[in-house]
């Protein structure tokens, strides 16, 4: 770029926050960067703009300290008064001074309000990539500050040491209105892996129409004084103490978020905001945690760094996550967080300054690319009609009930359950109570058919503009965040049709992103989704259809389970026997264990598959014995079970003859 010529960068050299060890974004110390030019930059997000900018130290002396404020989006008119009044307008580095320099920012809203910005401040934006820019702030945090990171767990908080050494591969988790998933291998080597749409607009959104609380703050206040439980329907809800006791499963493990809701008469003013913020906090939470590690399996990470606004330094936010990777990875991995997490798309914005480090981060350059991860292998085409029994196997076999699980099938009496998902069909129906007022799953379906989700989802158009975000292949029209353009927290200001339309989309697109997470993880060509919550509502089978073709660019085959026996594509007879889950489809016990609420605590860790650095093929074989065991001990159980259920139907024809 041309300016860059005349443009000074950051000199990070001796790097450090000083003073404040516990606080949140506290001011960057620079011994060597000058305080005369300050230099500015900015990330506008889906919701907030964040600003990184260089300022005089504030006891004095020499050097300058790099410090963090905010804005809502919709309140640009603020960010501009606060750039004017800091006088960073026209210092942008620039040794002469002079006003029409670009300012760097990144984020949607730099293309959005770009003409704002020249026409109120008489500034041009250097528009820089947002994945970038996120990449290249983490990797600035976590190599050139101390203490930067740190762990959360059983309310301890420690640093984590981070050196170039051990740093790379992580995944990094920017958690903002919507969800990015990146590899990150180096200094401006990284991958987009996935993303989802159920994030911090989706929690914030919800919790605007549901609690009518104002800020996020008062949001975060509210859930710490609620309790999830008045809401979520848990193991020990659908299966009673004794058999949670008899199966070894643990009774407060969370089956359906907001699943209580649907055998309830209250309505929405009935239920405490405290509680609804609690459940929504725990089932947002729990969900990317889920996700994030489920992707740390499929590329074999094992640690798993946190950014985006969604945390806000929330101890019960960052408890939640690290709890969740910890238990799903059975402390194989470690969820990591970041002291300025909101900040790290305007921190690697203000680093292409005078091209310091020899990046280059603008859109224009192409980027060296890591290759994309594997998926699955493509299904060999359709069942054929010489299908017989046996080539069913092994599949995945997804049950919608008021959770999800996810059981992997690989031949008769033969399955494992997985995991499973606490965003099930009580968690769609209990929210569509709540918001919409409707009293059966079929009426909030038929609204759903009448609404028109846009007028609630944030679209990568709402953030971006009309051309979308081309390069990680977005366009306009997808989903960033649902529920993320929600601004009022009146209720009445939405239509329950939308609200609606909103619902069935986000939940049941999540379901089948995470179904192909684990069909991907487990190889698996082929799911079977079954349940109350599917079978027989085509718009739900469409959408999860959909969701699937999409995310695994159609190369899993997805089939609805609707009945005990039933034709499969091409004539082949498939039943709850040849299938191999009678016994499971049979036994009460099992089905409402196995199939209806997800997380047990009993499914196998999921392999962590690329190569370890030195010394950790101890751990990895020490892995495979411990998965060798819990197969064996998960196989002789459901032996167990099988014969238990053999006598019980001896039992029974004796009773009845
Ligand atoms: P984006 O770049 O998409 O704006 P951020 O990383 O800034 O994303 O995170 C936005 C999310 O952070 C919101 O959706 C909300 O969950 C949370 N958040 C934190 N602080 C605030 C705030 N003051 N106002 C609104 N949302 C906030």
């Amino acid at each position: 770029m041309g300016e860059a010529m005349d443009c000074r960068g950051v000199d990070l050299s001796g790097a450090e926050i000083r003073g404040d060890l516990e606080g949140r974004n506290p001011p960057i110390f620079l011994p060597r960067q000058p305080a005369a030019s300050p230099l500015v930059a900015l990330d506008i997000g889906g919701t907030l703009i964040k600003l990184v900018y260089t300022a005089s130290c504030e006891g004095g002396g020499a050097g300058a300290e790099l410090r963090f404020a905010k804005f809502e989006r919709r309140r640009l008119q603020e960010c501009f008064d606060f750039i004017r009044a800091k006088g960073l307008l026209g210092c942008n580095g620039t040794r002469s001074g002079k006003e029409n320099v670009p300012l760097k920012a990144t984020g949607g809203g730099a293309y959005k309000f770009s003409d704002d910005f020249r026409e109120k401040l008489g500034v041009c934006l250097d528009k820089l990539d947002e994945m970038d820019s996120v990449v290249s702030g983490a990797n600035f945090l976590l190599q050139n500050i101390p203490g930067a990171a740190f762990t959360h767990m059983n309310g301890q908080r420690n640093p984590v040491d981070v050196s170039p050494n051990n740093l790379f591969p992580y995944l990094l988790v920017n958690i903002g209105s919507g969800v990015s998933i990146l590899k990150v291998t180096g200094n401006r080597k990284f991958e987009r892996v996935t993303g989802t749409h159920i994030g911090g607009g989706t929690m914030f959104g919800l919790a605007k129409l549901l609690t009518g609380c104002k800020s996020y703050d008062e949001f975060l206040q509210l859930s710490q004084k609620g309790d999830n439980f008045v809401l979520d329907l848990i193991v020990k809800d659908i299966c009673g103490e004794l058999v949670c006791q008899k199966q070894g499963l643990s009774t407060s493990t969370l089956a359906s978020s907001f699943g209580k809701v649907i055998t309830s008469k209250k309505r929405l003013t009935d239920y405490k905001p405290e509680d609804l913020a609690s459940t929504l906090l725990s089932a947002f939470t729990y969900n990317i945690a889920q996700i994030a590690f489920l992707v740390a399996s499929l590329l074999g990470l094992r640690r798993v760094f946190f950014g985006g606004s969604y945390i806000r330094g929330h101890k019960s936010t960052m408890e939640n996550i690290s709890f969740a990777i910890d238990f799903w990875s059975q402390s194989q991995m470690q969820a990591v967080f970041l002291r300025h997490e909101g900040y790290l798309g305007a921190l690697g914005a203000l680093m292409s300054y005078g091209d310091l480090s020899g990046e280059n981060l603008t859109l224009e350059e192409s980027k060296e690319k890591e290759p994309h991860h594997e998926s699955a292998a493509p299904v060999d085409g359709i069942l054929s009609d010489e299908e017989n029994d046996s080539n069913i196997f092994p599949y995945l076999l997804v049950n919608i009930g008021s959770g999800v699980s996810m059981i992997e099938v690989i031949g008769k009496g033969k399955f494992e359950r997985i995991i499973g998902s606490h965003l099930g069909g009580g968690t769609i129906l209990g929210l569509a109570r709540l918001l919409t007022g409707c009293s059966s799953y079929e009426e909030f379906l038929e609204l759903s058919q009448r609404g028109n989700n846009l007028s609630v989802d944030l679209t990568v158009g709402d953030i971006y503009g009309e051309e979308g975000y081309p390069k990680i292949g977005l366009p306009a029209s997808t989903t960033a965040a649902s529920f993320g353009k929600v601004n009022s927290s009146k209720l009445s200001d939405y239509k329950i049709e939308d609200l609606a339309a909103a619902l069935l989309n986000s939940f049941t697109y999540n379901i089948g992103q995470i179904a192909y997470f684990v069909a991907n993880l487990s190889g698996l060509k082929r799911i079977f989704f079954r349940g109350a919550y599917v079978c027989g509502h085509e718009k739900t089978m469409d959408k999860i259809s959909r969701s699937l073709k999409y995310w695994s660019k159609g190369e899993v085959q997805t089939t609805f389970l609707c009945h005990e026996g039933f034709l499969g594509t091409l004539g082949a007879f498939w039943s709850y026997e040849n299938m191999g889950i009678d016994s499971l489809a049979a036994h009460e016990v099992i089905r409402e264990v196995l199939l209806g609420a997800p997380y047990t605590g009993q499914f196998p860790s999921l392999p962590v598959t690329e190569q370890q650095e030195n010394g950790e093929n101890n751990t990895l074989e020490g892995e495979i014995e411990s998965l060798r065991n819990n197969n064996a001990a998960l196989k002789a159980e459901v032996e167990r079970l099988q014969s238990e259920n053999a006598e019980l139907r001896a039992k029974l024809r004796g009773a009845t003859l």
